[in-house]
């Protein structure tokens, strides 16, 4: 299931995006029930925001599509909000990347940032599936080939990529995070 919307890479966009072109969300078929018929049906709204200078957009409509087979709903985010994590792709990456060997610091929130622990989780989280990812991102990206073991790919990925674009492409495969 393509649950990420590739291209929308900021709350500003996708704002305009579901304003202007809802269509972009719609899913090709139910993730329940494989159905190809999927009605509109309003929208949620969620927090996204959570840095400082995000938080006046907050919340954010999430549209809603319902299946005419099943009659479950279903939605699909933009790239730049995480499925089921509080902090966006952004700010993982940026709190993952001091981890990373070689890495120069990345910048931290000054405040509302993720604790340690969160970061502690994502870490584990990223390492336990790299192999994974690494599988497929490898297969589609050729110049990857050249970064060697676990921080070397994934300074490459942060710095090419981006971590919301690669977990964006994966998803297409696999169900992260
Ligand atoms: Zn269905």
């Amino acid at each position: 299931m393509r649950r990420i919307v590739i291209g929308i890479t900021s709350l500003e966009q996708h704002i305009e995006a579901v304003k202007a072109n809802p269509e972009h969300y719609r899913p090709r078929c139910c993730p329940h029930c494989g159905i190809k018929l999927l009605w509109r049906h309003g929208h949620y709204e969620r927090k996204a925001g959570r840095q400082l200078e995000q938080r006046s957009l907050n919340p954010v409509p999430i549209c809603r599509y319902l299946c005419s087979g099943c009659q479950r709903t279903c939605s699909r985010l933009p790239e730049c909000i995480a499925p089921r994590r509080w902090y966006d792709w952004s700010v993982q990456q940026e709190a993952l990347k001091p981890r990373l060997k070689g890495c120069s610091a990345g910048h931290r929130a000054d405040y509302g940032g993720p604790d340690e622990r969160t970061v502690d989780r994502w870490w584990q989280w990223l390492k336990a599936r790299s192999d994974l990812f690494e599988f497929h991102l490898r297969a589609r990206f050729a110049e990857l080939g050249r970064a060697a073991g676990f921080d070397a790919l994934w300074r490459q990925v942060f710095a090419s990529l981006g971590l919301a674009r690669a977990m964006a492409i994966l998803d297409h495969e696999l169900s992260v995070p």
